[in-house]
């Protein structure tokens, strides 16, 4: 196709998502890029994760379900996912187009639980599942008609994740699992969990694991929420005891279950660059500087500019990230550089509001649209952890893109059952 055939393709579709966002969804309220009327009016919750009760994040996350269920219907749900699991086979320049008009009209608020669910776990599926598990489960989370976390963090077993001890034993045709794991995000709120656990003691620390998908209604799941600084309970304990769970279900080979959460983790990775908007950013910080008349201010214009750049290079790369899965590569250590580049731009917007709001950040005054970035200062430095750290991610790419020395690993080869611990 010409691209000016193309062009127009993209313009047709911009019209049929606005005319359809048109009949749903009203302009978005709140602080829009300039727009002083909107000061004050409506939620002013910039925060990068959620402090409610456990029945408003319910409430919240079954809005955001619908909503993703609505979009699906209508084709707009997995614009770049192929027709068999209920996408719109078209590419990442569609999601994009959609993305940038839904970003202009009142939605319900996303949640972490969907972007793992839609973004990490059906991928994952559609790379290394079986057909029997991508008909299960793939069109069922893109339809966020059930929801799912991650459970590979454990007590002992973090940026070390393949450390981790949680046991599955074969027994018949299914696995028992015992253990538990820890910051699992929106598991009191999922339907199934994504398990890595050991199932080979005896083989080196990566060899022996296997990725299970688990459904966490199981009898002998026990999911208990843990309080944040920010406030919420986004994260979970989840013990595991004598959890059976079919061989069905397991992802991937028996030993592969290494080379599957990676898989995941790089999906990790590129999300937490997509364009999707986690916290207050560009729109929200450019509405506070003009109401504090600061918009002027040649040090805050340097900051917003700097807050601008690093979102306009989360929506270039996440494109590109797109067109590499359309083409069915998995995502590499290139997502490592994009994580810690998302980062740096929350931890940039972060700062921003703190330079414009100085103590107004830690005193609550009542004030509309002020001491609500406190929850995006203490919330945003969550990021430089979830999904491995920036010194993890630094490792990463300085092994595997500058081809550096790697660590000094004492643990090589050796069996898991023989590693201290
Ligand atoms: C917001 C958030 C959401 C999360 N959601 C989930 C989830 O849904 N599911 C899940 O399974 N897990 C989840 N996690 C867990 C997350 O993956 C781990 O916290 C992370 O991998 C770090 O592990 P750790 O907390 O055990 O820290 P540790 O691994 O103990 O690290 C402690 C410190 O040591 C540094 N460090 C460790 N090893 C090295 C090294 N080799 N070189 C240099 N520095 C090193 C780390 O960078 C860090 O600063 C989440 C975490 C956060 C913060």
């Amino acid at each position: 196709m010409g691209a000016e055939a193309a062009d127009r393709d993209l313009e047709a579709f911009r019209g049929r998502v606005r005319a359809w966002l048109a009949d749903r969804a009203g302009p978005r309220a709140g602080p829009g890029e300039g727009r002083q009327e909107g000061w004050g009016q409506g939620p002013d919750d910039v925060s990068v994760f959620h402090s409610l009760s456990f029945a408003d994040e319910k409430a919240l996350i079954d809005r955001a379900a619908a909503w993703q269920r609505q979009k699906f219907d209508a084709g707009f749900g997995a614009i770049t996912w192929a027709p068999e699991y209920g996408g719109g086979g078209l590419g990442p320049e569609f999601a994009e187009v959609f993305a940038h008009e839904e970003a202009h009209v009142e939605t319900p608020p996303g949640h972490e639980l969907l972007t793992v669910t839609l973004h990490l776990i059906a991928p994952t599926i559609e790379l290394v599942g079986t057909p029997g598990q991508r008909a299960l489960l793939v069109r069922r989370f893109l339809r966020a008609e059930e929801l799912c976390c991650q459970l590979f963090s454990e007590p002992g077993a973090g940026s070390d994740l393949a450390a981790l001890a949680t046991r599955a034993v074969r027994d018949g045709d299914a696995w028992v699992v015992n253990g538990q794991k820890v910051w699992s995000s929106g598991a009191q709120f999922a339907d199934w969990g994504m398990l890595i656990a050991r199932t080979d003691p005896d083989a080196a620390k990566h060899a022996g694991l296997t990725a299970f998908m688990i459904a966490l209604g199981s009898p002998g799941v026990t999911i208990r929420p843990l309080r944040q600084m920010s406030g919420g309970s986004s994260f979970n304990e989840v013990f595991l005891d004598g959890v059976r769970v079919p061989d069905s279900l397991r992802l991937g080979e028996v030993g592969g279950g290494w080379r599957t959460a990676l898989t995941t983790l790089g999906f990790e990775r590129e999300a937490s660059s997509a364009p999707s908007q986690v916290g207050g950013g560009f729109r929200e910080l450019v509405a506070l500087a003009r109401w504090l008349g600061r918009a002027g201010d040649p040090l805050v214009r340097q900051q917003l500019a700097d807050v601008f750049i690093n979102e306009r290079l989360a929506r270039v790369s996440a494109q590109r990230d797109e067109q590499a899965r359309q083409a069915g590569r998995a995502p590499g250590a290139a997502g490592s550089l994009r994580k810690l580049r998302w980062v740096a731009g929350m931890e940039s917007a972060s700062r921003t509001a703190a330079l414009l709001l100085g103590p107004r950040l830690t005193a609550d005054t009542g004030e509309w649209g002020t001491f609500c970035w406190s929850a995006h200062v203490l919330g945003a430095p969550g990021y430089r952890i979830a999904g491995g750290s920036d010194e993890i991610q630094r490792n990463i790419i300085a092994e595997r893109i500058l081809g550096l020395p790697g660590e000094p690993r004492t643990d090589r080869g050796r069996p898991w059952r023989d590693i201290p611990r």
